[in-house]
């Protein structure tokens, strides 16, 4: 009987073919071993950058002279007779005073590019 013989090969042929698939899936698993690293996160560098210029921008005079910004000075100034009670600034930075100042300060100004 030719039927009953297809229908006992089929399951076997079914089998076989079932086994090639597994072998080749068999194939697939190899793990990917990509490391996945975190970035380095950027180091602050031990140096800072260049200081930025002995001037306040603010008061127009500099930094380690600016009676407004650090009211300790203002002794120091006071010791010197350089003050200007009129405007509570060093005489040497009081404009109201001294519009000359201006512009000796001005040039004194460090150079902003931009
Ligand atoms: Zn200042
Ligand atoms: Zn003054």
């Amino acid at each position: 009987m030719r039927i009953e013989l297809l229908r006992s090969l089929v399951p076997a042929l079914l089998l076989s073919a079932a086994t090639l698939f597994a072998a080749c899936g068999d194939s697939s698993t190899t793990a990917k071993s990509t490391a996945v690293s975190k970035p380095e996160p950027a180091k602050a560098p031990l140096i800072q950058k260049a200081q930025v210029a002995d001037w306040c921008p603010e008061h127009g005079v500099p930094e380690s002279a600016c009676t407004r910004c650090n009211a300790k000075l203002i002794a120091q100034f006071q010791a010197k007779g350089d003050w200007c009670k009129e405007h509570s600034l060093p005489e040497s930075q009081c404009i109201a005073c001294h519009p000359e100042l201006e512009a000796k300060l001005k040039a004194m100004a460090p150079k902003t590019g931009g």
